[in-house]
C-alpha cells in the first residue's frame, strides 16, 4: 500500500485560491482603531506593501503565484501527504486518514508559505527591511528564512519570557541573519516606556507587535509582516490545500473531514479552503473542523464582534470571534494557538455553518503527540498534536460506526523544538487549564463599542 503521494517541483500550484468571491455573505470591513471608520488602502500603506493590500480585499478566485515565490517554494514544496498506515492498525479503525506534512519546511511549519510571498512583495515594491513580532519563534524563524533567500533585513521583536526561555528559535533567526531582541526593548518608543515603568516586564505578543509596528511606520524602507489572521495570509496558505486536492486524487480518495489545529486560522484555511470550495459550489460536502485549547477556546467559547487584534488597541479592529483583546490565556505549550481572536474567513465560515469547532485539554493532545510519534514517527508540534487528537477521535468514532471514513488532517509543523513540553508530559506534570469563564467575562467587558 502507498504510504506517501508527492508531487514533482512542476505541480507545484501555479495560483492561490480566494476564497473571497466564494463566501455565502460578504465580510465586514476592518474598521479604524480610533475612527471607527472602515480602514482606507493609505491607512495601511506606512506598514504594508500595495499589492498585498489589494490581494486583502481582491475579489479574483485565483491569484497568481509569481515565478520567483515558486522557485523558493521549490526548496521544500510540494509537501509530502502521507497515509497514515501505522496509526490507522493502532486504532483499529476502518477509517483511512490522512495528513499533510507542512513541517517538511525548513523553518519546520507551514508559516513560510506567506512568509515568502510576503517578503517578494515588499521587496517588489523597494521595501529593505521587515520587523515582526514572535512568540515561541515559529514565525519569526519562518520570516527570517524568507528574508534571507529574498535578499532582505529582517528585525524580530521576541517576546522577552520566550527569548530567555527558548534559545533555540533565536539562534535560528539568527542563523538566517535576523536582527532579535527581546521585547520590550530600548529601540522603539513602545518599548522604552514599559521599561521605564517595568524594568522586568516579560514581555507580551501584544508589546512586541507594538514595537515592530513602530519600528515600520517609523522608517520608509521597512514595512511590517504578519503571520496569521489576514486574508491575503490565508490566501497564501491555499498552496497546501491545492496541492492536498492533487495529491487525494493520486490516492484515489477525497476527505470526509478535514481537520486543522486553530491559533489564528492560517494552517487550517491552508488546508480547508480549497476543500470547502467544493462544498460551496456544491460539488461534495466535506465536513470541515477547527481545533482549539480548552486554555483559548475563541471558536466555541467567544462572542462574534469586532474587536482589536491586540492588546494595545493599535491595529485595525477585525469582526471575529474573540476572548477579547485583554485575555491572556494560560501558558500551555501550544503557543501558536494562545491568540485571543481567529481569522476573519474562518470566522465568518463558522458562523455560517460551514467549518465547526471542537477544543481540547492539552493532556489528551499530548497523548495523542504521543500516539502519532510512536507510530508514525514524527514528533509533532504541540500545535499541530490538537489536530491529531481530533483526527483520532474521529477514526474511533469510525470504528465504533464501522464507517470507512476519509480524514484529513494538517500536520502544520514538527516538534523538535518543543522536547521540553514533552518532557513535562512524560513526568506527569503537565496542567490541564480549566476555561477561565470568570477571565473571559471580564474581558469580554472591554470589547470596543462600535
Ligand atoms: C503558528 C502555528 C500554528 C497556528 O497558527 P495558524 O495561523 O492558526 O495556523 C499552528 N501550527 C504551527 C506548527 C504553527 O507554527
Amino acid at each position: 500500500m502507498e504510504r506517501k503521494f508527492m508531487l514533482s517541483d512542476k505541480e507545484i500550484p501555479e495560483a492561490w485560491y480566494n476564497i473571497i468571491p466564494d463566501l455565502p455573505k460578504p465580510l465586514e470591513p476592518p474598521l479604524h482603531p480610533v475612527e471607527k471608520r472602515p480602514v482606507k488602502p493609505d491607512d495601511l500603506a506606512a506598514i504594508f506593501p500595495m499589492a498585498l493590500i489589494q490581494q486583502e480585499v481582491s475579489s479574483e478566485r485565483y491569484i497568481e503565484i509569481p515565478a520567483e515565490v515558486r522557485e523558493i517554494y521549490k526548496l521544500y514544496r510540494p509537501t509530502p501527504l502521507f497515509r497514515a498506515i501505522s496509526l490507522e492498525k493502532h486504532l483499529q479503525t476502518p477509517a483511512r486518514i490522512y495528513y499533510k506534512y507542512e513541517g517538511w519546511s525548513p523553518p519546520g511549519s507551514h508559516k513560510p508559505n506567506t512568509a515568502i510571498a510576503q517578503a517578494y512583495y515588499n521587496k517588489k515594491e523597494g521595501i529593505k527591511r521587515l520587523t515582526t513580532e514572535t512568540g515561541a519563534g515559529q514565525w519569526g524563524s519562518a520570516l527570517a528564512f524568507a528574508c534571507q533567500l529574498m535578499k532582505l533585513e529582517c528585525k524580530v521583536y521576541m517576546v522577552k519570557a520566550s527569548y530567555n526561555q527558548k534559545p533555540y528559535r533565536r539562534i535560528m533567526m539568527e542563523a538566517w541573519g535576523a536582527k532579535v531582541v527581546a521585547s520590550p526593548s530600548e529601540d522603539t518608543q513602545a518599548g522604552r516606556s514599559i521599561l521605564s515603568s517595568d524594568p522586568n516586564s516579560p514581555g507580551s505578543l501584544g508589546i512586541a507587535i507594538s514595537e515592530a509596528v513602530e519600528d515600520a511606520a517609523t522608517r520608509d524602507d521597512t514595512n511590517y509582516s504578519l503571520g496569521s489572521v489576514l486574508n491575503h495570509v490565508l490566501l497564501h496558505q491555499t498552496v497546501i490545500g491545492l496541492e492536498c486536492k492533487k495529491q487525494m486524487e493520486l490516492a484515489g480518495d477525497y476527505p470526509d473531514i478535514v481537520i486543522g489545529c486553530i491559533g489564528g486560522g492560517s494552517n487550517l484555511a491552508g488546508l480547508s479552503f480549497p476543500f470547502l470550495h467544493d462544498k460551496l459550489t456544491k460539488k461534495a460536502n466535506p465536513k470541515v473542523v477547527a481545533v482549539e485549547p480548552m486554555a483559548c477556546p475563541t471558536l466555541t467559547k467567544g462572542v462574534y464582534t469586532y474587536d482589536f487584534g491586540d492588546t494595545a488597541k493599535l491595529t485595525p479592529l477585525l469582526k471575529m470571534y474573540t476572548l477579547g483583546h485583554d485575555f491572556i490565556p494560560a501558558p500551555i505549550h501550544a503557543g501558536g494557538l494562545r491568540y485571543h481572536g481567529d481569522a476573519p474567513l474562518v470566522c465568518l465560515l463558522y458562523d455560517e455553518g460551514l467549518i465547526e469547532a471542537v477544543a481540547y485539554h492539552q493532556n489528551p493532545v499530548f497523548e495523542a503527540a504521543l500516539i502519532f510519534a510512536r507510530t508514525e514517527g514524527i514528533i509533532p508540534a504541540p500545535e499541530s498534536a490538537h489536530a491529531i487528537r481530533a483526527a483520532i477521535d474521529e477514526a474511533i468514532k469510525a470504528r465504533e460506526s464501522g464507517e470507512q471514513k476519509v480524514i484529513l488532517f494538517n500536520l502544520s509543523g514538527h516538534g523538535y523544538f518543543d522536547l521540553s513540553a514533552y518532557e513535562s508530559y512524560l513526568a506527569g506534570k503537565l496542567e490541564d487549564y480549566e476555561y477561565p469563564k470568570e477571565k473571559v467575562e471580564e474581558s469580554l467587558s472591554h470589547l470596543p463599542m462600535i
